[in-house]
C-alpha cells in the first residue's frame, strides 16, 4: 500500500492533501516551519528540516514512505534538489507538483531578472515606491538600495522590524484579490512591483492590477532545477500513485 510524503508550504500541497484524504491515501504533509500558524490540514503534518538529502532519505526509509511528492514553492530550490537525491537514495518514487510560470500578457511592463542579487542591482537609481512582494526572505538584501520606500507584505508579524530604513509592513495571508491588491497599490502609491515568478493564482492579482494601472514589474525568474517528472494538477498525482514504481525499479536497478 502506498505511503505518501508531500513536501508542502504551498496552496497546491494543501489541495493535494485534501484530495489524498478524501481518497483515503496514507499521507503525511511536511512543512519547513517558516510560518507561525500553518493552515489546518486533513492529513497528519510534520514540521522542520530533515537534515539535507541524506536526512530526508533516512526519513523516507525509517517511515516506510513509498512515494515522495515535491509540492514546494518553485523558489524552494534546495528542498527540491534534495528531494530528487533522497528519493533516488531511498528507492522511493518521486514526482513534482508544480505551477506553470506566469507569462507576460499584452500591456504588461515586465523586466525579467535572473535572481535576487540582479533584482537588487536593478533598483539602483532615484527613489521610488516599491512593492517588494517577496515575503519575509531576502528583504535584508535590499538594504543596499535604501533610497526607496518599500511596501512589504508578510504572512506573520516578524519578531524584529525589517532593516529597510523606509518601509510599510502589511501582515496578510493570500490568496489575494484583485480589489484588495488594487486598494493596496493605490493606497501605497506604488510605482514599481518586485516579485518572484511564483505562478499560480494565489499571488497573481498584483500582476493584473499592475497591467491595469500601467505599473512596471521587476520579475525574478525561477531557479533552474534538474529534469524531473512534473505534473500541475493534484488529480495527476493520484493517477501517478496508481502506477508509479520506486525510483530504482523504474531505472531497472
Ligand atoms: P529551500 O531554500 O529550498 O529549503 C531550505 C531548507 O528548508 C531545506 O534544505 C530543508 O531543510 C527545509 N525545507 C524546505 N521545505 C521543506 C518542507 N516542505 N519540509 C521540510 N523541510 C523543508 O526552501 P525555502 O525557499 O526556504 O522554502 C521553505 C518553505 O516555504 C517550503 O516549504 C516552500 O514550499 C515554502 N515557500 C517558499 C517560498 C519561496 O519563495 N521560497 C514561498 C512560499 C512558500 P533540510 O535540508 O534540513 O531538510
Amino acid at each position: 500500500m502506498a505511503k505518501v510524503l508531500v513536501l508542502g508550504g504551498t496552496t497546491e500541497a494543501s489541495a493535494l492533501a485534501r484530495l489524498l484524504a478524501t481518497q483515503g491515501v496514507d499521507a503525511m504533509l511536511s512543512y519547513a516551519g517558516r510560518t507561525q500558524n500553518p493552515l489546518a490540514q486533513p492529513v497528519p503534518v510534520r514540521v522542520g528540516g530533515f537534515g539535507g538529502a541524506e536526512g530526508l532519505a533516512g526519513y523516507l526509509r525509517e517511515n516506510g514512505v513509498t512515494h515522495l511528492v515535491d509540492a514546494t514553492h518553485p523558489f524552494a530550490a534546495t528542498m527540491s534538489a534534495n528531494a530528487m537525491i533522497a528519493a533516488r537514495l531511498a528507492g522511493v518514487a518521486h514526482i513534482a507538483l508544480t505551477r506553470p510560470a506566469w507569462q507576460p500578457a499584452q500591456h504588461d511592463r515586465w523586466t525579467c531578472v535572473g535572481d535576487i542579487p540582479a533584482a537588487v542591482a536593478a533598483l539602483c537609481g532615484p527613489a521610488r515606491r516599491v512593492f517588494l512582494a517577496l515575503g519575509r526572505m531576502h528583504v535584508a538584501e535590499f538594504a543596499v538600495q535604501p533610497q526607496h520606500h518599500y511596501t512589504l507584505r508578510f504572512v506573520d508579524q516578524p519578531d524584529a522590524l525589517p532593516i529597510l530604513p523606509r518601509h510599510s509592513l502589511i501582515v496578510d495571508r493570500g490568496p489575494f484579490t484583485l480589489a484588495g491588491d488594487r486598494a493596496l497599490l493605490q493606497a501605497q502609491a506604488i510605482d514599481l512591483i518586485v516579485c518572484k515568478n511564483a505562478g499560480g493564482t494565489g499571488a497573481a492579482a498584483k500582476l493584473a492590477v499592475a497591467r491595469e494601472l500601467g505599473l512596471p514589474v521587476l520579475m525574478i525568474d525561477r531557479p533552474r532545477l534538474p529534469e524531473r517528472r512534473e505534473v500541475h494538477e493534484p488529480a495527476e498525482v493520484l493517477e501517478w500513485l496508481a502506477h508509479a514504481t520506486p525510483a530504482g525499479a523504474e531505472r531497472g536497478v
